[in-house]
């Protein structure tokens, strides 16, 4: 049985990589697909855990190379994700994690229409604003744009199949782990389960 799908989408700032990171360590058999991006690293983040970091030729070769399963530019910078990884990944039964913009989502549901998708919504602009400025990550021109972009991002929330407020914290991991449970008691994974348990002889036959 190959593994499942899920897409996680959010404006900048919502919080999306804590809940992720909170997710993680809980869920083994979860891989995180680490995208290929043109952005600079961020004071902490690892090249290879976080991202690969790519320069934009690098980055281009790429495409031109098909090496992504679905690439988007988002804020000025390409995003990428590689698409071997998550295909070697997934034949080897284990889930996806994607955390990619509503561009990538589209890419990746044209694809595959089973992927479970979900949107990560603040709880108001203003604390959008707060916790993106908060975080100290930005430059002012670069807040300005990711804020102007949320909206639009937003926008694009209705088709998601779960939203998920992240007012308190661990409300949102609380949420976001019952969809991954969710997903997994879904009929159509749990038929091999099914099919060998119909299998067995039943207690009454093997006496
Ligand atoms: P994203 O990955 O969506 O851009 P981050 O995970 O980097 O966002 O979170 C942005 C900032 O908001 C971080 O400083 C993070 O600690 C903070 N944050 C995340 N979730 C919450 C929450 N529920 N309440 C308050 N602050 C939060
Ligand atoms: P950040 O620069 O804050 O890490 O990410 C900016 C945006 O790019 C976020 O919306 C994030 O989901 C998106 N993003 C990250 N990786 C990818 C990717 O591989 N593909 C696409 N399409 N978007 C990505």
């Amino acid at each position: 049985m190959s593994g499942r799908l899920f897409i996680v989408s959010a404006p900048s700032g919502v919080g999306k990589t804590t809940i992720i990171q909170s997710v993680l360590p809980r869920w083994p058999k979860l891989r995180y697909s680490v995208s290929c991006t043109t952005r600079k690293p961020r004071a902490g983040e690892v090249s290879g855990r976080d991202y690969h970091f790519l320069s934009r030729e690098a980055f281009l070769e790429g495409i031109q190379k098909g090496r992504f399963l679905e690439w988007a530019e988002v804020h000025g910078e390409y995003y990428g994700t590689d698409g071997n990884v998550v295909e070697s990944w997934t034949q080897a039964g284990h889930d996806v994690l994607f955390d990619i913009d509503v561009q990538g989502a589209r890419q990746v549901l044209s694809c595959h229409p089973t992927a479970t998708t979900v949107f990560i919504l603040p709880p108001s602009m203003a604390s959008l604003e707060a916790r993106l400025s908060g975080r100290g990550t930005e430059s002012e021109a670069q807040l300005g744009k990711r804020l102007a972009a949320a909206a639009a991002e937003m926008a694009q929330a209705p088709w998601y199949d779960y939203l998920i407020v992240n007012d308190d914290l661990a409300e949102a991991v609380a949420d976001f782990e019952s969809i991954l449970r969710a997903v997994r008691c879904r009929r159509e994974y749990q038929v091999p389960q099914l099919r060998t348990l119909l299998t067995l002889p039943s207690p009454q036959q093997s006496k």
